[in-house]
């Protein structure tokens, strides 16, 4: 009898797992066979340009093309260029952001910075203007170096240290500074100037503006590969701690709340048409770029130079949307109860 009944328990328990609507695990398989499919799809694909606005950015190799994923138990699947490293750019705008709400609580990001999407370019000064500083976001131009002047520390210097070393905690391994990006950018930079400037009329900016916009010159770039990037991600997915290092990057709470802003404005203002088609928080940046976050299961990286019209990289896009298609990760897929 008391055998019969352990059976019983046995299989109700088995067919409520079978039941139970997660998504298709991955093998290890399938995320090769969608990164090699993916990879020879996409890599003679000739759309967009280099931002060349930043002049050093124009100069980058347009063929680097590294893919990579790093899943939460802390697997790296990798294919294409590893080696080439290119700056950060506004992917660090994240990294920054997920460290103010650490700092502080979400509600300040929400107090100081604002959340919602300004459906802009980017370094728009129109999208300050017309708030008057309120309802910038953080992965935006204006709303990035005012997270940049919130970051704790006595001074310019204290400050870029806190954030290199997030970065670093995040990707696993000390990063650097690509000198000549740096350069080519400080040396260039009056519109970011002219944003910090406006917020700082308008009581939004909350450091020395000259000191902010270069801090935030210095953390766009930060020198990464895919990798990296994919560690990165892979930290977000697996809700603050770095898959590979086990360290504990930032909290899960404040993880909760950075995935939001990703999937509302990571992409600028093609974010909508993003999400329409992967369901997954991203951010681009205009070195070439792309982070996806695959909650609880996996992050995504793909660096390829040329972007879109919106600045975005074109490659990265296509490339990212496959993966998450042939996988089925899409977060709101849902498998419905019968
Ligand atoms: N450093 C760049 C800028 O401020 C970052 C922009 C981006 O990646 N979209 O213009």
């Amino acid at each position: 009898m008391k055998k019969n009944i352990s059976k019983a328990i046995l299989l109700l328990t088995l067919l409520a797992f079978i039941g139970t609507p997660v998504l298709k695990a991955q093998t290890k398989e399938q995320i090769e066979k969608a990164l090699n499919e993916a990879y020879e799809k996409f890599k003679n694909l000739k759309e967009g340009k280099n931002a060349d606005y930043i002049k050093e950015l124009a100069s980058v190799d347009p063929n680097i093309y590294g893919i990579a994923i790093v899943t939460t138990d802390g697997q790296v699947y990798t294919k294409g260029d590893l080696k080439s490293a290119v700056s950060i750019q506004s992917i660090s705008k994240v990294f920054t952001m997920a460290k103010v709400i650490e700092e502080n609580n979400p509600k300040f990001i929400m107090d100081k910075i604002g959340v919602d999407a300004t459906g802009m370019r980017f370094n728009s000064i129109v999208a300050v203007e017309m708030q008057k500083g309120k309802e910038i976001n953080p992965l935006v131009n204006p709303g990035a170096i005012a997270s940049t002047s919130l970051i704790k520390g006595a001074d310019s210097a204290a400050k870029w240290k806190s954030i290199l070393q997030v970065h670093s905690d995040f990707a696993g391994r000390q990063l650097s500074l690509d000198m000549p990006v740096y350069i080519s950018e400080a040396g260039d930079n009056l519109r970011n100037q002219a944003i910090a400037h406006l917020l700082y009329a308008y009581g939004r900016m909350y450091f020395d503006p000259v000191q902010s916009t270069d801090i935030y010159t210095k953390q766009c770039a930060i020198s990464v590969n895919a990798k990296d990037l994919a560690v990165m991600a892979g930290t977000l997915a697996n809700g603050g701690v770095n898959p590979v290092t086990k360290k504990v990057c930032v909290s899960s709470e404040t993880v909760k709340y950075v995935l939001p802003v990703m999937a509302t404005a990571g992409l600028y203002d093609d974010s909508g048409q993003w999400l329409y088609a992967t369901g997954a928080p991203a951010k681009s940046g205009v070195g070439g770029g792309i982070i996806a976050v695959v909650p609880g299961k996996f992050g995504i990286a793909v660096i390829s130079p040329p972007l879109t019209p919106a600045g975005n990289s074109a490659k990265a896009i296509q490339t990212i949307k496959y993966i998450i298609e042939q996988l089925g990760v899409n977060p709101y897929q849902i498998t419905p109860k019968k």
